[in-house]
């Protein structure tokens, strides 16, 4: 570990021992689960690099930035536009929270059924073991369910928060009450930044966040062939990354992966045989360090070939559409860009049934299987008419409902292979 990596932690206050206690499993977690695979493409050692490093590199250019003046916003949703923060000059950092270490700091304030990701936010702030929490000068969350409300209260006590109202429904109303939630969001960040969003600035940005997403996109289509050209974990990966990643290098390395993906579709080249299961997961968030289904599914000898999830499809698959320079405009199709956006937050939320249809068909997969957080009431509850509406379509599901512990891992594991004996074709 370079000294000077400690030195920065340091600065920022993080609690050096836990936080050795953290990298020192993560480590041996990614060599598992990433590096002892053979035939990962070679796009993939962008990713190791960056995760090898996980709070050094990307932290020292977050200090970098703060250094000159700039500001660092930290976020947990994929509702939080992150155009804004990057045409006001800022940095935007999607906070990870997979993680089942720093679960048992939150677990003395909040109950224990929560979900595990509103568990592990709070407990990397009051651990002190995130460096992005830490350099980050807002954190912003949402009112997407009660449980992460409820904890922004919290976390207000130990960390400058801004909320945003997230509303419940897709009417006229609700989209109004988006449109003035987007430009007071507006207003917070050039308070925050000291700079003024222009036309200008926010096309920029606005580009540069779509080019992301079509290279995600691009890599989401690969996975469609036959043989899949690429694992579901390391492609959960490239989207986690791209959380908190710069965006133009991160737009590069994923094309840079795409192009060398391209080679493998055209050759027939696959990361397990063709005749393999071919699974769609769909549910709640995977965030970094969170590899657990992915892992299981996959050593059972299935490959996931697609994520409907906010690590998945619901963060690249809408685009903000162009409109005239004018920045009203802009804003309002941005807002308009997130309320597209199919959580379970919202009802009804037909429109997340008819998108698990459809990447279901176009990924030609066997099998889909539901992936609930514990506790998270929104997906378990829709997950009912999911159910419904595969079994109507034909699509065979399993449901699976766990949290960031090992302790059901032999169980799920179990589950997973009876499914799949199941579905194989
Ligand atoms: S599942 Fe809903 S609340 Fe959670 S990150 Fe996605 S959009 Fe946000
Ligand atoms: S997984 Fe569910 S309960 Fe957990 S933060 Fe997201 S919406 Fe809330």
């Amino acid at each position: 570990m370079a000294d000077e990596n400690v030195e920065m932690w340091e600065k920022l206050g993080i609690d050096i021992e836990k936080h050795n206690a953290l990298l020192n499993r993560l480590g041996p977690a990614y060599q598992e689960i990433f590096l002892s695979r053979e035939n990962r493409p070679e796009g993939m050692g962008f990713y190791d690099f960056v995760v090898g490093d996980i709070h050094g590199i990307r932290v020292k250019e977050l200090r970098a930035h703060a250094a000159k003046g700039g500001k660092v916003v930290a976020t947990y949703c994929v509702f939080v536009p992150e155009e804004i923060v990057w045409a006001a000059g800022g940095i935007p950092v999607g906070l990870c929270a997979g993680a089942q270490f720093s679960i048992p700091m939150a677990e003395p304030i909040l109950s224990r059924n929560t979900c595990a990701l509103i568990k592990s936010s709070l407990g990397f702030k009051l651990g002190l073991v995130c460096p992005y929490v830490q350099a980050s000068h807002l954190i912003v969350g949402e009112t997407t369910c009660d449980g992460k409300k409820k904890m922004f209260e919290i976390l207000n006590e130990y960390h400058p928060v801004y909320v945003m109202e997230v509303p419940n429904k897709k009417s006229e109303r609700s989209q109004e009450l988006w449109l003035g939630e987007v430009r007071a969001f507006k207003d917070v960040i050039e308070d925050l930044t000291g700079n003024k969003i222009t036309a200008d600035s926010l096309a920029e940005a606005i580009d540069s966040v779509n080019a992301r997403r079509r290279a995600l996109q691009r890599l989401y289509n690969l996975r469609k062939a036959s043989p899949a050209p690429i694992s579901g974990r390391d492609a959960l990966l490239v989207t986690q990354v791209s959380f908190y990643d710069d965006v133009k290098r991160n737009t590069q390395m994923i094309n840079a992966l795409c192009d060398e993906l391209d080679e493998r579709v055209a050759s027939g080249q696959g990361i397990a045989p063709e005749g393999t299961a071919r699974i769609l997961v769909s549910g709640c968030p995977q965030a970094i360090p969170n590899w657990k289904l992915h892992q299981v599914i996959e050593s059972a000898g299935a490959v996931v070939v697609g994520e409907e999830t906010c690590t998945g499809t619901r963060f690249f698959s809408e685009l903000v559409p162009s409109v005239d320079s004018n920045l009203d405009k802009q804003i309002e199709a941005v807002a308009n860009r997130y309320m597209n956006i199919h959580c379970a937050c919202f009802t009804p939320n037909e429109e997340r049934l008819d998108d698990i249809v459809r990447l279901a068909r176009e990924c030609k997969v066997d099998g889909i299987i539901h992936y609930n957080l514990q506790f998270c009431h929104t997906y378990a509850t829709e997950a009912a008419q999911v159910e419904k509406r595969l079994e109507k379509e034909g699509l065979p599901l399993l449901r699976i409902e766990t949290d960031y512990s090992d302790e059901d891992t032999g169980q799920i594991k179990n589950r997973v292979e009876a499914f799949l004996e199941m579905v194989k074709p």
